[in-house]
């Protein structure tokens, strides 16, 4: 096992490498865990689960609503949680998101930690202390900026994993190595995603590589002034995309880096021939390029996007592969670059 400890203003995050499940006993006093999972991993884990207080949600993106929410604090009340408590979210990035945003509203905030089980939740969402709902079709419209106390990954739990979620979870491995490590683009480049499911040696040293590519973003802008946009890559359009064709956020982003390359071609001497490689790669790793979207629908949900100021959008482009600038975009020429380049 490795440790390593991430650095935030508010607090000193412990993350646990190649650790595993068990560990969490000599972490945290068993009588004042509780687990909150979902009913895949339930059903999977339940062996793992059984010596604690286990609250069960329902699984899936659409269940990422203040409802569940409240229906994790009344559940909360009923084991009789209190300011010792400590949650612990066991899942992908729709837990880990229920998990750090009920704990940090009930009782005014009790503590938690997170053991992701997706590759999404490993390499992205358990890291940097957003968590929230989505609010009908605005995606993370409410939730809070808190980090857990600590992040446990058991790599096994990976194998489990249906096919479309490691999918996923590569949309925004690669979202890394286009605005952050050329180097790493090019070593996807040579592999294939078959090698890293079955390989767990090498998906474990490109987990933790990711999350120190997103760890260094985050802990030099937490409130989001500079760096830390760059890693809305794809995601001004993948939202939009995402909750009005019901896309999973995978797919939902790889739609919305391919535009973005398409529109950094047009603003920006972004050559076609690295847009051509990011489209190779994307679909490299099964993931679409296109969509045949409603643009007028998509328009009106993107200018509801929290990356919107005033009257331009604060959009995140190409320079090259490895290196993205945030753009702020008058909303007319973008609404123009949406008609022209997104066919
Ligand atoms: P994310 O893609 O953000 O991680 P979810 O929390 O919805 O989002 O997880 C995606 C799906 O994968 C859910 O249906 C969840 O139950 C399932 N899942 C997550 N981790 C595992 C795992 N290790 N084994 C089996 N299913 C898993
Ligand atoms: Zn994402």
């Amino acid at each position: 096992m490795k440790q390593e400890k991430f650095k935030f203003s508010s607090r000193l995050v412990k993350c646990y490498f190649d650790a595993d499940f068990s560990y969490l006993e000599k972490l945290v006093e068993r009588t004042k865990v509780i687990i909150i999972t979902d009913e895949n991993l339930a059903h999977h884990y339940a062996n793992k689960f059984m010596d604690y207080k286990t609250i069960v949600v329902k699984a899936g993106e659409e269940y990422k609503q203040q409802a569940t929410v409240d229906h994790v604090i009344n559940e909360l009340i009923k084991r009789n949680a209190d300011r010792e408590s400590i949650l612990i979210g066991v899942g992908g990035g729709v837990i880990t998101d229920i998990t750090g945003y009920a704990a940090s509203v009930y009782m005014r905030g009790i503590k938690f930690a997170f053991v992701p089980t997706s590759i999404l939740a490993m390499v992205d969402a358990c890291i940097g202390g957003k968590s929230g709902v989505d609010v009908g079709l605005y995606k993370n419209l409410v939730g809070v900026i808190n980090h857990p106390e600590f992040l446990l990954y058991e790599y096994s739990f990976l194998k489990t994993l249906p096919q479309e979620e490691w999918i996923n979870g590569f949309a925004e491995i690669i979202k890394h190595a286009c605005i952050k490590d050329k180097q790493m683009f090019s070593f996807l480049e040579k592999e294939t995603l078959e090698r890293f499911q079955n390989y767990p040696k090498v998906i474990a040293k490109l987990i933790k590589q990711n999350v120190e590519i997103k760890y260094s973003i985050v802990s030099k802008d937490e409130n989001e002034t500079g760096d830390r946009k760059l890693l809305n890559f794809g995601h001004t359009i993948g939202h939009a995309v995402e909750n009005i064709y019901k896309l999973s956020h995978g797919n939902a982003v790889s739609i919305g880096m391919a535009a973005a390359c398409k529109i950094s071609g047009d603003i920006k001497s972004f050559s076609s021939k690295e847009k051509e490689r990011v489209l190779t790669l994307l679909k490299k790793y099964h993931l679409p390029v296109d969509l045949n979207f409603d643009k007028e629908k998509v328009w009106k949900v993107l200018l509801m996007d929290k990356k919107k100021s005033g009257d331009k959008m604060n959009f995140i482009l190409l320079n090259k592969i490895g290196d993205a600038f945030v753009k702020p975009i008058p909303l007319a020429h973008l609404k123009n670059l949406f008609n022209q380049v997104l066919l």
